[in-house]
């Protein structure tokens, strides 16, 4: 079976992860996690980096540290993770969704003054599957609303709109390093900022809210959301050849275009104000082909190719629906997406002989 996606561990990560082991610093004190956090903000072009254990919780930090009253809204797509809606009721706060563009399959910037309202505090777009969203419209929105823009970068490592990169396009922005993502830690995340007293704060909540000046006395309610040092190493080292990630993940996003173009699926788009890094490379089938994702993965894999479903809209899981969350809403692009859209192995260690097999199998699949 090819895997959609597998990490590669390089020879800079084997040796600082080594060097952890040696000194004995495993822990969440140590050098990498300073240096991880410094040398990605500094990638993604803002002032703070703050390390933590996975992009779910540096959401939910992210949220946290803007200390919003009970019953603020946020807008978010609901072609998403369920950890965006999950930062917000997690803090009390109400997720409020829009749909999906058909063709970025990111959130409709179009969508979103129409769902604002008198708690509306927060926008959090996703970048999906490695392509920006349209940032331009949404930070316009937040700047005349007043309202906080809170990215989600966690696919979109090193992708840019309009020339600058993902990460550095929100108030606040947040990275997962899961084992899957372009940059990996295992296990990890962070929360960019250029506030000041955002980034003190995201670090505060994220060490239990310890204070400086007297040890063990707590004025706050904190969270233990701290990343090792180990992890931070391997981080690190694949900070340093980012640029080679980012562009292998380019070049097999445009095989997988050329490869596949002209059979009925609708392949991802690149804006012409985008960079896309095809974190997953997704394939939509045709309704008129008569098939839908499922009947396309189950051909897939009967000749050994691996495939991951596209996600379920928000407003269809039972989890909030069960709460009276989002009912009776309804997203006909997201749950197109979710009925006819899947991902082909996309990961770092697929190989160009893998690669053809996959683009041959896809061929095969839809009997052409
Ligand atoms: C992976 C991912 C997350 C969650 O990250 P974890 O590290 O798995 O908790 C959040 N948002 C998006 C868009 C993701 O793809």
């Amino acid at each position: 079976m090819i895997p959609v996606n597998e990490p590669v561990v390089g020879a800079a990560e084997r040796a600082y992860v080594q060097e952890c082991l040696e000194t004995g610093w495993v822990s969440s004190a140590g050098r990498f996690i300073d240096e991880f956090e410094t040398a990605w903000a500094s990638y993604c072009g803002t002032r703070h980096g703050v390390a933590v254990a996975n992009g779910t919780v540096a959401l939910e930090l992210a949220v946290w540290a803007l200390d919003l009253e009970p019953g603020s809204e946020i807008i978010m797509p609901t072609f998403t993770i369920v950890s965006c809606a999950l930062a917000a009721t997690r803090n009390g706060c109400v997720p409020v969704l829009v749909d999906a563009d058909p063709e970025t399959w990111c959130m409709d910037a179009g969508a979103i003054e129409a769902r604002i309202t008198e708690r509306t505090r927060a926008i959090m777009p996703v970048h999906i599957y490695g392509h920006p969203v349209d940032m331009d419209p949404v930070r316009d929105i937040a700047r005349r609303h007043g309202l906080v823009v809170i990215e989600d970068a966690a696919e979109a490592h090193g992708a840019t709109y309009r020339g600058t990169r993902c990460g550095g396009l929100g108030d606040l922005s947040c990275f997962s390093f899961y084992a899957n993502k372009i940059v990996t830690t295992g296990e990890g995340g962070m929360v960019l900022t250029d506030d000041d007293a955002l980034a003190a704060r995201l670090r505060s909540g994220r060490n239990l809210c310890f204070r400086d000046d007297r040890r063990f006395w707590h004025t706050e309610d904190g969270f233990n959301f701290r990343l090792t040092n180990l992890q931070a190493a391997l981080g690190l080292g694949q900070v340093e050849r980012i640029d080679e990630l980012v562009a292998r993940k380019r070049a097999v996003g445009a095989r997988y275009t050329a490869g596949l173009s002209g059979l009925p699926l609708q392949l991802p788009v690149e804006r012409e104000w985008a960079e896309n890094v095809y974190w997953m490379y997704g394939v939509v089938a045709d309704e008129d082909s008569g098939i839908t994702a499922a009947d396309l993965a189950g051909r897939l894999a009967e000749r050994g190719v691996q495939t991951r479903p596209f996600f379920t809209g928000m407003h269809e899981q039972p989890v909030f629906l069960e709460r009276g969350l989002f009912a009776g809403e309804r997203y006909p692009v997201a749950e197109r997406l979710a009925r006819q859209g899947l991902y082909l192995p996309s990961g770092l260690a697929l190989s160009d002989e893998q690669q053809a097999e996959v683009i041959a199998a896809v061929h095969e699949a839809l009997g052409a």
